[in-house]
């Protein structure tokens, strides 16, 4: 395998330590070209003098910082709302791994698309808001797209040496996040710290509790849709809660494979990253015997109505994903900032969603409109 090139936007987030351990682990393989954060300027200081990128960009809090560190022969420290999409179009990068959370990523993923970059996507805002037009922009520009999110990591594994023509759908899995046992009665005072203990994964806030919500899955059968064009029937989600089977594809005769693992998100990291060779992770193997079985059920839409509106919101299309994944944005951040109660969510982002006016086969303008509107329209509900 050559030296591959990577930029790793948001690097000081879980999907980007994550990303540089693996480069620590194989430095023969991967090279740090750029990288980028948005507050953690003293984690991404740290990672500026282990990895030497050429190139690295900060929100304001951390800009003079870094520049009175470092001097401007070792390496550029940019702006991060601005020239992020400048370094993942240098023509040195090969992979660019967007760790980074929220619509922010779009800018960048357009831009590393553009240049026919292989982008390996842990981030799924950018595809439920522009899915259609970052998958047009990839075909035309050669750009790969290797998703780096679990399930779809798993999809795209299963179809690999699979003609696309016999795919007849998709088995999306879902832990059942969090709250899968909890009475539905004490959904509206679930405290932030309880949302915020994940049994499976380690993510970030804002993930960890679109997860108790199952908007997360959601989103997911939003991103499978687009990375693999699929219709929403085409995409079942199923409950799976020992979080083993990481999604499967059913092909038209009937045979299903599964992608199997430990729940670690180095794995489809590295993955995207030595795609299509495979390198060791120095993880545990699934032990079968002490596992004894593998459960499924179905998900519960009463329980979980961000699912099903989300649901509803991939059928529509347009630019209905992008108001969805805004109004989400905002009424998450108003449960961490305690503003709203859990149950609060969903209530702000239905009703954000049913106020909108649909624009079919949007354009990045429209896709952004409707983005802002719907961030104006969920403020002002959790006022009220
Ligand atoms: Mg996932």
């Amino acid at each position: 395998m050559k030296t591959k090139n990577l930029v790793v936007l948001g690097s000081t987030g879980t999907i980007g330590i994550n990303t540089l351990k693996i480069v620590r682990q194989y430095p023969q393989q991967f090279r740090v070209v750029g990288l980028t954060a948005c507050n953690n300027f003293k984690l991404l200081e740290k990672q500026i003098r282990e990895f030497k990128p050429q190139y690295v960009a900060i929100g304001k809090q951390g800009f003079d910082y870094l520049r009175r560190r470092f001097d401007r022969a070792s390496v550029k420290i940019l702006d991060v709302d601005k020239e992020s999409g400048f370094i993942v179009s240098l023509k040195s990068v090969d992979i660019v791994v967007i760790g980074m959370r929220g619509g922010a990523a779009l800018a960048p993923f357009l831009e590393a698309v553009r240049h026919g970059k292989t982008v390996a996507p842990a981030n799924k805002e950018a595809l439920v808001m522009a899915g259609p037009l970052l998958m047009r922009l990839a075909r035309k520009h050669n750009a790969k797209i290797i998703p780096v999110d679990s399930e779809q990591s798993a999809i795209f594994q299963c179809l690999e040496g699979h003609r696309r023509e016999d795919l007849k759908r998709v088995i999306l899995t879902a832990s059942g996040g969090a709250l899968r046992k909890v009475p539905l009665t004490r959904f509206d005072r679930l405290s932030v710290n309880e949302i915020l203990r994940h049994p499976r994964w380690k993510m970030g806030e804002k993930i960890t509790v679109d997860s108790a919500t199952l908007m997360n899955k959601g989103f997911e059968v939003i991103e499978a849709m687009r990375l693999f064009d699929l219709t929403v029937d085409q995409v079942q989600v199923v409950i799976h809660p020992e979080a083993i089977i990481h999604s499967m594809v059913e092909f038209k005769d009937g045979s299903i494979i599964a992608q199997m693992g430990i729940t670690d998100m180095r794995l489809p990291i590295q993955y995207a990253l030595t795609y299509p060779h495979r390198l060791g992770t120095g993880l545990a193997s699934t032990d079968f015997y002490h596992l004894k079985q593998l459960t499924f059920g179905k998900p519960d839409f009463k329980r979980f109505p961000s699912l099903a509106l989300a649901l509803r919101v991939a059928r529509e299309g347009g630019t209905f994903p992008s108001v969805l994944n805004a109004a989400d944005e905002v009424a998450v951040d108003a449960f961490l900032n305690q503003k709203i109660n859990f149950t609060g969510i969903y209530r702000i982002v239905e009703r954000t969603v049913r106020r909108h006016r649909i624009v079919r086969d949007p354009d990045l303008k429209q896709i952004l409109e409707a983005d802002i509107w719907a961030r104006a329209q969920a403020t002002r509900l959790i006022e009220e």
